[in-house]
């Protein structure tokens, strides 16, 4: 329930990383605080067991089992190091200082040497100051000189017979003594003894650490994967999350389905994300989705994505329910992460990651293509993305979603049996768009760009030019003459217009110069532009009109 999850989570929190730390000591690289760790590790395992104790035991998973079973002996180590190592640890072994008071007696006994010499230094400084009469006389230690007496100035001509001198100061004089040297040198060897002793008890913990090392890992994995367990269980419940049924059927059947990162980001801005579902297979196996930009296809076929992989790791899901028949593979293309510097272009990595999915996707997998072939000309981009839905569908037939700015690409579900065509919804109000999130069945009619281009900031003149060349290009596409489907032509005609397309597109119309133009709005993806590149653009554009 929740107060075990609550529990299990505030005991992890103070959790050190036992593997990290015996790793450190198996390489020779540990110090007293990986000890320190590994039993304070070894502390809260044993304290979670007891957290499942109450349940039964054979219903307990074997990780959880183990550390019950090993639980006298992991107390056992806890003890034995907590009986060593002092509270406040040093870094490192060789500062010495980190075994504990009463451990061990030889060391105990150095100690008290060491203290007790330091007692006869402060003697011998007062009784020092009371026989030269140098009130301010003292004796302090250093690295270079070791302990030396410090005397200013002034009281040079007080000195005794006995002082030696070592070192002269701006302001005062330093000297040593048999007497003081010996009570040094008695120090320095019981401080090496020390050292050298808590060094061999150091050895001899790690050790015994490394025997008990199989089972600290064991352990550790235990609470590692609690930890894993425990947080998902909180997430579940704190963000409503859903069991998912997966089973070895074919279905990927999702309502109310919610991205969990876009979802808790929005939680801070107030806003509410809006849930969608997705129901993949049987005539609906391959989803196209169209619709404006900003409108949620990235976040939705991510969202199911994710819903995918968490389902199948074991985890609740953000969902009102959600049924996944397992899914072998998950394939994604979204975003377009540059990779110039390995001399590849945009465009050309994403056609490698398409082509890799259309190489190794098969019927169970699931495949996320996110507005394949905008890096190019429209027409090619257009062209490609159309034979890979036919390939998706027809040859891989795979379950997938694939977003796409192409609405020509909605004709082929008059073709393709087992294609959907949906989009994310949007409304027109008083001038304004005002994006729904909504997934519905249907295609969307206009992309909005320009819309999303003015909440981006462009300049309106650049807006208001970019209306104008919309309009041109939309008479046009409207026009008879023109293959584009706003007529409901088919952009490509072929037998059964699956097999062998050819295409059918019409002589551009426009003058030279907005044809440029044109090109160069299709090529430039304004959420993606600096404003040092947008600028830049809109001279070109400038310079090209005023040719044309
Ligand atoms: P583009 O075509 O421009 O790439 P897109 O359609 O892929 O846009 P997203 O990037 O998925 O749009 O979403 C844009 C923004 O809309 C998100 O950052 C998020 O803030 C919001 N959004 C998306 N989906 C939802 C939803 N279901 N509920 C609420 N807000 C959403």
């Amino acid at each position: 329930g929740e107060g075990m999850t609550q529990t299990v989570r505030d005991r992890l929190r103070h959790c050190p990383d036992m593997e990290r730390a015996l790793g450190r000591l198996h390489m020779q690289r540990g110090g007293p605080r990986d000890m320190q760790a590994i039993a304070r590790g070894l502390e809260v395992a044993t304290h979670l067991h007891g957290v499942f104790l109450h349940l039964d035991a054979a219903s307990l998973p074997e990780y959880l089992a183990a550390i019950g079973r090993q639980a006298g002996e992991h107390r056992r180590m806890v003890e034995e190091l907590s009986r060593a190592l002092q509270d406040e640890l040093p870094m490192l072994a060789r500062d010495g200082g980190f075994v504990r008071a009463g451990y061990h007696a030889a060391l105990d006994e150095f100690r008290m040497l060491q203290t007790e010499s330091k007692r006869l230094i402060a003697a011998l400084q007062a009784r020092y100051a009371g026989e030269t009469g140098i009130a301010t006389l003292k004796i302090k230690p250093n690295n270079v000189l070791g302990y030396y007496i410090e005397i200013t100035r002034k009281h040079e001509h007080k000195v005794p017979e006995g002082f030696i001198h070592r070192q002269t100061m701006k302001d005062a004089l330093r000297y040593t003594t048999t007497e003081l040297a010996e009570l040094e040198q008695k120090i320095g060897e019981a401080a090496d003894r020390a050292l050298k002793l808590e060094l061999e008890i150091f050895q001899t913990l790690c050790e015994r650490i490394g025997e008990y090392a199989p089972l600290i890992v064991k352990a550790a994995r235990a609470l590692a994967a609690l930890d894993v367990y425990a947080a998902l269980a909180e997430l579940a419940s704190v963000q409503r999350y859903v069991r998912p049924v997966v089973d070895d059927g074919m279905a990927f059947s999702i309502t109310g389905g919610r991205h969990p990162v876009v979802e808790k980001a929005m939680e801070k801005t107030g806003e509410r994300f809006i849930g969608n579902a997705c129901a993949l297979g049987g005539k609906e196996r391959l989803w196209l989705l169209t619709g404006p930009n900003m409108a949620g296809k990235s976040t939705f076929l991510r969202q199911n994505a994710l819903i995918a992989v968490l389902a199948q790791m074991g985890s609740f899901v953000p969902a009102e329910s959600a049924h996944i028949g397992v899914v072998d593979k998950l394939f994604s293309r979204v975003g377009a992460a540059d990779d110039l510097a390995r001399g590849r272009s945009t465009f050309m990595v994403e056609m490698v990651e398409t082509a890799t999915i259309l190489a190794q996707a098969g019927e169970r997998s699931l495949v996320i293509l996110d507005e394949i072939g905008r890096g190019t000309a429209t027409f090619d981009g257009l062209s490609i993305a159309w034979a890979v839905v036919e390939h998706l569908h027809n040859a891989i037939r795979c379950r997938g979603l694939f977003a796409t700015h192409y609405h020509e690409l909605t004709h082929l579900a008059e073709t393709l049996s087992s294609l959907a065509c949906y989009t994310v919804r949007v409304r027109e109000w008083q001038g304004k768009v005002v994006f729904l999130h909504e997934v519905a069945a249907g295609t969307a009619d206009k992309s909005y760009g320009i819309h999303v281009a003015r909440l981006a900031g462009l300049p309106s003149a650049v807006l208001g030019r970019a209306r104008q060349v919309l309009k041109i290009l939309e008479d046009q596409d409207n026009s008879p003459a023109s293959g584009l489907t706003a007529s409901g032509l088919p952009l490509f005609s072929g037998n059964n217009g699956v097999d062998s397309p050819r295409m059918a597109l019409p002589e551009p119309e426009l003058p030279e110069a907005l044809q440029q133009i044109m090109v160069l709005l299709e090529g430039c993806d304004p959420d993606r532009m600096s404003p040092r590149e947008a600028h830049d653009l809109l001279y070109r554009i400038k310079e090209m009109a005023e040719v044309g």
